[in-house]
């Protein structure tokens, strides 16, 4: 930290992504994007002609893709904030809904990036314990005070709350924003969006990036009544218009035209995960029932560091994360059935007990 850092920001630890090698190629199953490719339909919306359209300014309402985005998730253009990935919808949130005097709760297990927002805006941040077997305490949730943040599926577990518990929080305090992160929500587990016709206090996050193959065009959104996407696009003008990009935008928009190949996608995704299960389970591995793109896994004969570096000298990339309740644990992105047999073979050489990266002929 230099001299010229403000020292509100002296003890913030910044939020840590997964590796992104750019050099060696590996197996990369540790940040769960889609193993698919955008569909042809969509990557053919970024034409020459709208490549030659980057000397303009892009549209600061997005209206075409929030209108696209309305229409599919059945609500008005009013109730959709569009953001720079969903990163940035929820740093829009914790600057929006809460302050000195409202705090926000999230369970101690989630997603990394919740805890440094707090600690970025000065927040007080109550972290819930997840009970043993890793299930939301929604009795807590209920009791904490200020904005609830919950991933749903959770992330790295990959469990998922049914709506009646979501909706027992949000009817806890009317006053109180429940923020659902619906990041995993295309595989498998039952969207809150139901819920938004009675509930003015839920702001559901989105992502592009998981289901829509689309973690490098970042494009994330939120869908909440029209008072909390009012307020969000306060601070979204407050901070920078133009979040999204010409192209993003267009890729948005093409993307849900072409919502068949993602939801077959997201079917492939969620049978790989249910076979890959089955065969981690038979090599005596330990999994949480996870409704995500990914497995969170661990197994008795090696700790989760060992099988992370294991892995990676094999070549393939999962993530491991240094905390205390999880430490035993490695949480892998589920890829193409391909991706998944080159995981079990690195597996099974590591339980056989072979030295890491057998030498080179
Ligand atoms: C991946 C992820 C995000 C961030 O997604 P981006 O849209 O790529 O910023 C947010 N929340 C959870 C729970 C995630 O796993």
């Amino acid at each position: 930290m230099s001299r010229f850092f403000s020292k509100r920001f002296a003890s913030l630890e910044a939020y840590t992504p997964g590796e992104q090698p750019q050099d060696q190629q590996y197996v990369k199953l540790n940040t769960n994007e889609s193993p698919y490719p955008p569909s042809p339909h969509t990557r053919a919306a970024v034409s020459d002609g709208e490549l030659a359209a980057l000397n303009l300014y892009p549209d600061p309402t997005g209206t075409r893709l929030r209108k696209t985005l309305a229409a599919h998730y059945g609500v008005k253009p009013e109730n959709v904030l569009l953001a720079n990935g969903s990163d940035e919808v929820l740093s829009f949130a914790f600057m929006a809904f809460c302050d000195a005097e409202t705090p926000v709760a999230f369970p101690d297990i989630s997603y990394g990036f919740y805890p440094v927002y707090a600690a970025l805006y000065g927040l007080e941040a109550q972290e819930i314990p997840l009970r043993d077997d890793f299930s939301v305490n929604v009795d807590a949730f209920c009791a904490a005070r200020g904005m609830c943040v919950l991933a749903n599926p959770n992330a790295p577990t990959g469990m998922a709350l049914p709506l009646s518990e979501i909706e027992r929080i949000l009817a806890s305090d009317a006053n109180r924003v429940v923020l659902v992160d619906e990041a995993y929500v295309d595989f498998g587990t039952q969207t809150a969006l139901p819920l938004l016709e009675r509930y003015e206090n839920l702001l559901i996050v989105r992502t592009y990036s998981k289901s829509r193959s689309m973690a490098g065009a970042r494009l994330g959104f939120a869908l909440g009544s029209e008072t909390l996407i009012r307020d969000l696009e306060t601070i979204r003008f407050s901070t920078n218009p133009y979040n999204l990009n010409r192209l993003t935008l267009l890729l948005g928009e093409a993307a849900i035209a072409d919502d068949a190949y993602y939801a077959e996608n997201c079917e492939k995704i969620a049978q790989t995960r249910e076979a890959t299960a089955a065969r981690l389970q038979a090599l005596g591995f330990t999994l949480t029932p996870s409704m995500a793109n990914f497995l969170f896994a661990k197994h008795p004969a090696i700790s989760g560091e060992a099988l992370y570096r294991g892995l990676k000298a094999r070549g393939v990339l999962v993530r491991h994360f240094e905390k205390p309740r999880i430490a035993d644990y490695v949480r892998i992105t589920i890829g193409t059935p391909e991706q998944m047999n080159a995981l079990f073979t690195a597996v099974e050489d590591i339980l056989k007990g072979d030295a890491p990266c057998a030498a080179q002929p």
